[in-house]
């Protein structure tokens, strides 16, 4: 990758300008770069660093799409998730999920076959182009016994069995980041990190680029490009008032807890008392067990968690 050039940024004239750096941002800048458009990213902080690192590792197909009847938003993730493995085979690996059935409406096994055998549909190319050893297999069933076994933790009051499906984990949130930026910057485009976006440029009533800070410089200068694009993620509600949106984006807090604990090479799914559904996931060796829900709205400057959240977060599990 080429070194960082601000100079670069606010001589060129661009296409297209992107606002924020997570994996959203340079996954725009490396599909635009791609289409020979001229392309500007500015990130305020570090590429990927934000919420595109503090996940859950997962890239998902289209089962909790299913869950809520989106048909067309299990198919899109099916084929996204095959777009990623075609693109970024050496960070991926499948990832077996395991969740228990039991004697409820929801949640047993006739209700899984069904959503397994839309799956097994919709995903029916899910490895074309795919390299073998990252080829996933159809999700299916497994007995009481070998349910109890692959996951000892399950409740096993009214436990039928379990239901097992594959999606992929992503072995490196940063590395995936900083190979989108790669690909991006090979394909031409302008990446700075430590770059703030300000206020937008307005001419004749339209958006002609972002007055930037860059914060290792501590200088301001203009970026001057046909289309502005906010990847901001959290503070894209910020952005949008900077252009004179008001619309307000209602934003949850959202946190994993890493046990120190060490973890079985096995996803496990599970409801918490009040229905959401968890998973544990195997990570460097430990677990990230979430996703946690703030129940109220918060502002992207809140993310600290307090000693009160996990114990929350603890009790719901
Ligand atoms: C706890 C948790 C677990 C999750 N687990 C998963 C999972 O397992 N699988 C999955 O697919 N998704 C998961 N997600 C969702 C996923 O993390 C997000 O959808 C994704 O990371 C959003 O990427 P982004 O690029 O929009 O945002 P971000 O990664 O937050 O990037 C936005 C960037 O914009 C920059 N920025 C902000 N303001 C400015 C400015 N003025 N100028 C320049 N730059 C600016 C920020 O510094 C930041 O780097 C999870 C989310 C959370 C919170």
């Amino acid at each position: 990758m080429r070194a960082r050039d601000v100079d670069s940024l606010a001589e060129g004239a661009f296409d297209i300008l992107i606002v924020g750096g997570g994996i959203y941002g340079l996954a725009i800048a490396r599909e635009a770069s791609l289409r020979g458009l001229r392309t500007a990213l500015v990130e305020a902080d570090d590429f990927g660093a934000a919420t595109s690192f503090n996940h859950q590792k997962t890239a998902h197909g289209g089962l909790r799409s299913l869950q809520s009847g989106r048909l067309d938003r299990a198919r899109d993730s099916i084929l996204e998730r095959r777009a990623l493995a075609r693109l970024a085979p050496r960070l991926l690996r499948p990832l077996p999920f395991i969740v228990g059935t039991y004697r409820s409406l929801l949640k047993n096994r006739l209700a899984l076959a069904a959503a397994f055998r839309i799956d097994r549909w919709l995903g029916r190319r899910r490895n074309e182009g795919v390299e073998p050893e990252l080829h996933l297999p159809p999700p299916r069933l497994s007995s009481r016994a070998a349910t109890l076994k692959l996951f000892p933790g399950v409740r096993p009051d009214g436990l039928t069995g379990g239901a097992m499906w594959y999606d992929y984990q992503i072995v490196d949130t940063s590395r995936l980041a900083i190979a989108f930026a790669e690909a991006a910057d090979a394909h031409g485009a302008r990446l700075a990190n430590y770059v703030e976006a300000l206020q937008p440029l307005k001419e004749t009533g339209a958006i002609a680029g972002m007055r930037v800070r860059d914060r290792l410089g501590r200088r301001e200068f203009d970026v001057r490009a046909r289309l502005t694009i906010n990847a901001a993620g959290a503070h894209a509600g910020a952005i949008m008032r900077t252009f004179g949106v008001a619309r307000e984006l209602l934003l949850v807090k959202a946190m994993n807890l890493v046990t120190s604990r060490p973890a079985s090479d096995i996803a496990l799914a599970a409801p918490t008392r009040g229905g959401r559904m968890l998973t544990l996931v195997p990570w460097r060796g430990t677990a990230l067990i979430g996703t946690s829900q703030s129940t109220d709205f918060k502002t992207p400057a809140d993310l600290s968690v307090s000693a009160a959240e996990i114990d929350a977060f603890i009790a719901e599990a």
